[in-house]
């Protein structure tokens, strides 16, 4: 079944050509680590999480690269007000996006490189485009000079007017043309930095990536992601960068950009105020409920983010698990053809999502929803998950129960039974007698 990706190059989609069929490889923008993320910047996560699955069943070799950024002014900002050292505040937070992308059943990526661990290869890189008379020193600066490359905007085909407005560049004296960007900026005294042979300074964020990309990928690769905000100026610069210092036609095959998660028709963001976290999120509902959720959409398409999704996303994971309980199964040594289909075109997850419905084979149920990264725990553990901090009996509490109500059913005495069973479902957990006995869930 061939891949078909839409390539936000050409803006079609297209049959996915790997570079190399023996090795493909992959990188996404992570986030800048300064507090928890929001859900938001659990999308692309989510969406490039799938699609590293379904090439890690096509290809013998995937290399899926997920840099963290934690150097940027904001870091700085953050740390300077909280008094947290930058690398206490960036260990801190990154370590809590890698748990939570990890509980929202995400594979790690076969590298997360952290920007200020390639500071070397981003000066060596910087010095290239000097070399090259791509880039230019200024007053402590370095600027790449969008003039030098004549297809630059490519990406984001935004016209000339338009890509200086957008770069949203203070008019600096340094500069040669407006559209001209940062690659080194120097630091102040009291300010993070590191020793270059244009100042002591820091990298900027454009750079941090095709330095991070093609030490880890290589100066070519075939697919590159991230959310929609990134094609301009993001990405549009990293083609810059990596084009012009490496002088290849392009630096990745492929750019796949995910659409917004929203809430109430707004994209949510830092900035706005409107964000949940990812870390508060879990702690009260179940994190494949919010996975499934995330997938819901065409992940191209926005994302309207609410309570109705959640509970109904966590309403399809218990008819599924429901499915399964009680019965061991391993999943189908394929994926159900219906759902590797509708992920083999441009990773249609809703079509897929629809597709697992209509299995009625546990084990076919399973590789199907395993392939969208759900369905990976116990059915019991499912049926027993808790809010954080929720009032309400334990397990063992529950079990006890669960016993004296069978013994006062084998006594008959069916009134106290009832007793047991409406006491249990007023503090939210809902028995089911079967053939096989009783079992539970929090509902
Ligand atoms: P940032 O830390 O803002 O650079 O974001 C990290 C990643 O999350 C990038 O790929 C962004 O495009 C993506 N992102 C940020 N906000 C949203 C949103 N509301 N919906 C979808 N993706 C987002
Ligand atoms: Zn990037």
């Amino acid at each position: 079944m061939s891949l078909v990706i839409y390539n936000t190059l050409s803006r079609e989609k297209e049959p996915f050509v790997p570079i190399d069929p023996a090795h493909v490889r992959l990188y996404v923008c992570g986030p800048t680590v300064y507090d928890y993320v929001h859900i938001g910047n659990a999308r692309p996560v989510v969406a490039f999480d799938v699609l590293y699955r379904l090439l890690k069943r096509r290809y013998p070799r995937v290399t899926y690269v997920r840099n963290i950024t934690d150097i940027d002014d904001k870091i700085m900002a953050r740390a300077a007000e909280s008094g947290e050292t930058i690398e206490a505040l960036t260990k801190r937070t990154a370590d809590a996006y890698q748990g939570d992308m990890r509980r929202l059943g995400a594979l790690a990526p076969d590298a997360e490189p952290r920007a200020t661990e390639y500071v070397g290869q981003m000066i060596e890189l910087i010095q290239r485009l000097v070399d090259k008379g791509h880039a230019y020193a200024a007053d402590g600066h370095v600027l790449f000079s969008v003039p030098s490359m004549p297809d630059y905007g490519r990406l984001s085909r935004k016209p000339r007017d338009e890509l200086i407005a957008g770069a949203r560049v203070e008019v600096a004296p340094y500069k040669k043309d407006p559209a001209d960007f940062v690659l080194w900026k120097p630091s102040a005294d009291t300010q993070a930095g590191w020793p270059s042979p244009w100042s002591r300074g820091r990298p900027g964020w454009h750079i941090e990536c095709s330095a991070m990309s093609g030490a880890l990928l290589g100066e070519t690769f075939d697919i590159h992601g991230g959310g929609l905000d990134l094609i301009f100026p993001h990405h549009e610069n990293e083609i810059a960068q990596s084009r012009s210092a490496f002088g290849h036609a392009i630096m990745a095959k492929y750019w796949m950009h995910n659409g917004f998660l929203n809430i109430s028709g707004e994209k949510m963001s830092k900035s706005l105020g409107n964000f949940l976290t990812v870390h508060e999120l879990l702690e009260r509902y179940p994190a494949e409920a919010i996975r499934l959720l995330l997938l819901t959409a065409h992940y191209r398409q926005p994302l309207d983010f609410t309570q109705e999704g959640l509970q109904q996303a966590r309403a399809t994971l218990d008819r599924w698990y429901g499915l399964l309980r009680g019965k061991s199964v391993q999943p189908a040594e394929a994926v159900p053809q219906s759902v590797e289909e509708a992920l083999s075109d441009d990773l249609n997850t809703p079509l897929a999502i629809s597709a697992v419905h209509r299995l009625s084979d546990p084990a076919a149920l399973l590789a199907g929803a395993n392939a969208l990264g759900l369905l990976q725990q116990e059915p019991e553990h499912w049926f027993r998950w808790t809010p954080v901090g929720a009032a309400g009996p334990g397990d063992a509490e529950i079990e006890v129960a669960i016993a004296a109500r069978q013994a006062a059913r084998k006594a008959k005495d069916f009134k106290e039974s009832d007793r047991i069973r409406d006491e249990l479902k007023a503090q939210g957990v809902i028995l089911e007698d079967g053939p096989k006995g009783t079992t539970w869930k929090r509902g």
